[in-house]
């Protein structure tokens, strides 16, 4: 038996391919990068946060930025950019850079800190899918965890997917008794169901940018539209947040999206949007 939990940079792949066992990978070109540098605070001062987060929103705001507080008084600085965006590499660029985003918040914080670090770059060229599911893989051959599945880190799904591929396993072991005929398809097909929901919230997400390319299904406009009105309106409507937060956690499946409380509020709210346009 052997479990390849050997993240990105896993062999599999092409080991099986030169045994002429083809994987079909769905891969989405996204050029993420992330830019990421150290400062501490000029005075004492303490922002009244102790994380801030800004998620890009494609297509109007396709920069992101995390800051983080950390142990002696110092905090990271992450800028993330997709597709043909440069990296920021100097003091400059890395200003100019918060000047993009769509709230003023990190760029006064830049104004109050200054830098302990040089600035680091870490990219992700593609986000992918491989269906272990689909092919014909040796019997007691298990592929779990990034080497199944590299999603967009953005989004934090990868952790809360490796952990339920990793209960999956333990299941596997419990139940199957090795070689059963027919165990690693069906371990590869649940790893694959649990991989789905995330892959299709992530593709669903980055197909909203202009310039990432692919396969898209022609539901995604539909889906794409739907799942915009609901992050509009879970700033304000706390159910709808909570719906939206535990689809997001992978606590409930994106049905929990569409339930007719949700379809209500976001009809209701397109009228009260109207009615205050027209005004
Ligand atoms: C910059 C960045 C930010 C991220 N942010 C988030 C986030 O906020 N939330 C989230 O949920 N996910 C995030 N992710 C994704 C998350 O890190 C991965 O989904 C998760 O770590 C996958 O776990 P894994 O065990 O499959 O792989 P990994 O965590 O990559 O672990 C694989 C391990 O195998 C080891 N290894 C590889 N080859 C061998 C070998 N031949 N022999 C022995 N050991 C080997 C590696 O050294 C490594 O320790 C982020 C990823 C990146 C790159």
């Amino acid at each position: 038996m052997v479990v390849d939990a050997s993240g990105f940079g896993s062999k599999s792949v092409e080991w099986l391919k030169q045994y002429g066992i083809e994987v079909k990978e769905e891969k989405v070109w996204i050029q993420l990068f992330y830019a990421t540098r150290f400062f501490r605070l000029k005075n004492q001062d303490r922002p009244d946060w102790c994380n801030l987060l800004i998620s890009p929103s494609f297509p109007e705001n396709p920069y992101g930025a995390f800051i983080q507080t950390i142990e002696e008084n110092r905090f990271s600085v992450t800028f993330s950019g997709y597709a043909n965006e440069r990296a920021p590499k100097t003091n400059e660029e890395f200003f100019a850079y918060a000047q993009k985003l769509p709230v003023p918040d990190v760029l006064h914080f830049l104004e109050q800190v200054e830098p302990i670090s040089e600035i680091k770059i870490h990219k992700i060229p593609y986000q992918v899918r491989r269906r272990f599911d689909l092919a014909d893989v040796p019997e007691g051959f298990l592929v779990v965890g990034d080497a199944h599945c590299r999603f967009d880190p953005v989004f934090g799904q990868g952790v809360s997917v490796a952990a339920m591929e990793a209960l999956e396993l333990q299941r596997f072991f419990k139940y199957f008794t090795y070689p059963d005929k027919g165990s690693t398809k069906t371990f590869h097909k649940r790893i694959s169901n649990l991989i789905a929901t995330p892959w299709e919230m992530a593709i669903t997400e980055a197909f909203r940018h202009p310039d990432i390319n692919g396969d898209r299904p022609l539901i995604q406009p539909i889906k794409q539209w739907y799942s915009k009105k609901v992050y509009q309106l879970s700033a304000f409507d706390p159910e709808v947040y909570l719906r939206l937060v535990r689809v997001m956690n992978l606590i409930r499946p994106p049905l929990h999206l569409f339930h007719p409380k949700v379809g209500f509020a976001i009809l209701t709210n397109q009228k009260k949007r109207l009615s205050v346009d027209l005004k």
